[in-house]
């Protein structure tokens, strides 16, 4: 007898019953209510609605500097969640910026990268056009860095000083609260939208996303299903089916959402961005993310799409090679 860790769950993937996943023969206006639900309940976002406060920013800079204007404030985007912000405007004379909110993944330098700053200088080797901010300011937009929760200053090691792989020690605490850090963070970003109202210069209810790498790249698709404000997405290295990606080989736990293989694939949350513009950059050699999982989504995401008469909505942009955070590139596609 053969034995094998892996039959019982790939038993149980093969034969999943995805209950809330987009079929031609559901209502679909009844199905966009009931994909709704469950993303909602999955990602427990009613825990931090729950413990929502309606305090202040607290602004740590607020300087020019290379022909921007550049703000560091602090948000608390629910009770003693306090997250770092960078927004840059740009200094063109103009009454009202669109507004770009840039998220970059685990192996870069997060908000930092705003700035220009490379606080690891080997990370150049990943990232050396990693400057996405920079880069949208440049093209006149109005870009807000939202720090990700267990990632770069919201990074916590265990208490014994090990880190655990990347996010695990937040999306361990995360579990065992009844939450999930993926929800954590498009609540965040959420929020982190809220405040824009702050800054009445900057656009804050007609926003657009980019969001690189896992941990970035989903979660901006994950904060536009939430919130109606964005209205451009842009998801490089972030979609692609739970199958063929994080339910077939190992990623961050930021990644996994308990329960969601019950539920609904990846791209069956595409009914919740129906009436926006999504962009899904793929690249052929993307050691975490298979392509074929990609089109395999993607697929999916056009047929919800088409259904809902906005087939010109969404779109695959392809990259030949590895994963790479190209923010000339991706600034370029957030432009076409
Ligand atoms: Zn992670």
């Amino acid at each position: 007898m053969k034995v094998n860790p892996d039959f019982c769950h790939d038993f149980i993937i093969e034969n999943a019953n995805l209950k809330d996943t987009f079929k031609k023969e559901k209502d679909f206006t009844c199905w966009k209510q009931q994909i709704k639900n469950s993303f909602m309940e999955v990602m427990k976002i009613a825990d931090m609605n729950k413990n929502i406060v309606n305090s202040d920013i607290i602004v740590e800079y607020d300087k020019i500097e290379n022909g921007y204007r550049v703000i560091r404030y602090i948000l608390e985007t629910e009770k003693e969640n306090y997250v770092p912000c960078h927004l840059l405007i740009p200094n063109t004379g103009k009454d009202k910026y669109q507004t770009v909110i840039a998220l970059t993944g685990h192996d870069n330098d997060h908000i930092y990268n705003a700035n220009g700053i490379m606080k690891k200088p080997e990370l150049y080797e990943y990232s050396p056009y990693g400057e996405l901010a920079i880069e949208c300011v440049k093209k006149g937009y109005a870009v807000l860095c939202v720090e990700m929760r267990g990632m770069g200053e919201l990074h916590r090691p265990s208490r014994e000083g090990r880190a655990l792989v990347r996010c695990g020690f937040a999306s361990f605490q995360a579990m065992l609260l009844g939450r999930v850090l993926a929800g954590e963070r498009a609540w965040d970003v959420t929020r982190a939208i809220d405040s824009l109202k702050n800054f009445p210069i900057v656009e804050n209810d007609n926003v657009k996303i980019i969001g690189h790498s896992s941990g970035a790249g989903n979660t901006a698709y994950y904060s536009a299903c939430l919130d109606d404000r964005i209205k451009t997405i842009v998801s490089s290295s972030g979609i692609c089916t739970y199958k063929d990606g994080i339910l077939n080989s190992f990623e961050c736990l930021c990644n996994y959402i308990p329960d969601v293989y019950n539920r609904f694939e990846m791209g069956d949350l595409a009914g919740l961005l129906t009436e926006k513009t999504l962009k899904i950059v793929a690249y052929t050699n993307d050691d975490k993310l298979p392509f074929n999982g990609v089109k395999n989504a993607y697929e999916k995401i056009k047929e919800i799409f088409t259904v809902s008469g906005n087939e010109n909505n969404c779109t695959l942009i392809t990259v030949d090679g590895e994963r790479r955070l190209d923010a000339e590139f991706l600034v370029s596609v957030l432009e076409k």
